[in-house]
């Protein structure tokens, strides 16, 4: 049998976690997606091509492009080619092309050119996966849904808010254990907060304003705080008061 000890994840429990959004709420009052789109549609190619790319440089490309093209059938008449010469800077951006504009042309066909409010017609796009879909059901219909991204899934699981091996275990986890009032707003504070503070390789932990409640053993900088804090606690040993160094 095995240990639980060893294997048990560390979890927060759901006062810390409401305590860790309530700091990650101050911290940022009015949290959106840092993609720019114009409507539902944008919204959903623009997600589709954020994927192993940075917001700032999806939004280079979209631009210019979402100024001329803002529906499904716009998308369909730029074709492939004239796509593609609008997002070469983005990574993937073969795949990506030929992805937007098959589902720019099953929008027309399945949904009369309107983004579907439902997940699993919204999965059947081609380039569109659990996580996109979250996205857009989050921010384009108000839907209680946290998408889990490569940022949302190391701040869950550093912080102990959800413990988890795959995205889809993290994202259960998340929603069984925020806060209602906080649900709305979870993945854009979790995704902010793993952009710019939890960092993959060197978390800012030093001025991380969870980090009292963070349960992450490896904490950078904020190790320093806490152990001249407690050598600041302890007893002078027996006979050292006279000496000076
Ligand atoms: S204390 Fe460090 S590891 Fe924990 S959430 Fe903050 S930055 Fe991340």
């Amino acid at each position: 049998m095995q240990s639980q000890s060893i294997t048990r994840p560390r979890k927060l429990t759901r006062a810390a976690a409401a305590d860790l959004y309530a700091r990650l709420a101050e911290a940022r009052p009015e949290p959106r997606t840092e993609l720019d789109y114009v409507n539902p549609f944008t919204l959903v190619v623009a997600v589709a091509l954020s994927a192993q790319a940075t917001d700032k440089g999806v939004n280079r490309a979209t631009g210019p492009l979402f100024q001329i093209v803002d529906t499904p059938e716009k998308m369909v008449a730029l074709g492939e080619d004239g796509l593609a010469a609008h997002i070469k800077t983005i990574g993937l951006w073969r795949s990506k092309a030929k992805n937007v504009i098959a589902l720019s042309q099953q929008l027309i066909d399945l949904h009369g050119g309107e983004v579907p409010h439902d997940r699993a017609a919204l999965e059947a796009l081609p380039g569109v996966g659990r996580k996109t879909a979250n996205v857009v059901l989050a921010e384009a219909f108000g839907e209680a849904t946290i998408a889990v991204d490569t940022h949302v899934f190391r701040v869950a699981n550093r912080t102990g808010l959800a413990a988890g091996k795959t995205p889809e275990a993290v994202e259960q986890q998340l929603l069984r254990i925020t806060p209602p009032e906080y649900m709305q707003g979870a993945h854009h504070w979790l995704i902010l907060h793993g952009r710019y503070v939890c960092l993959a390789r060197t978390p800012k932990c030093l001025v991380c304003p969870v980090n009292e409640i963070c349960l992450y053993r490896h904490k950078t900088g904020a190790q320093v705080k806490v152990s001249a804090r407690a050598s600041a606690k302890k007893p002078a040993p027996s006979g050292a008061k006279a000496k000076k160094r």
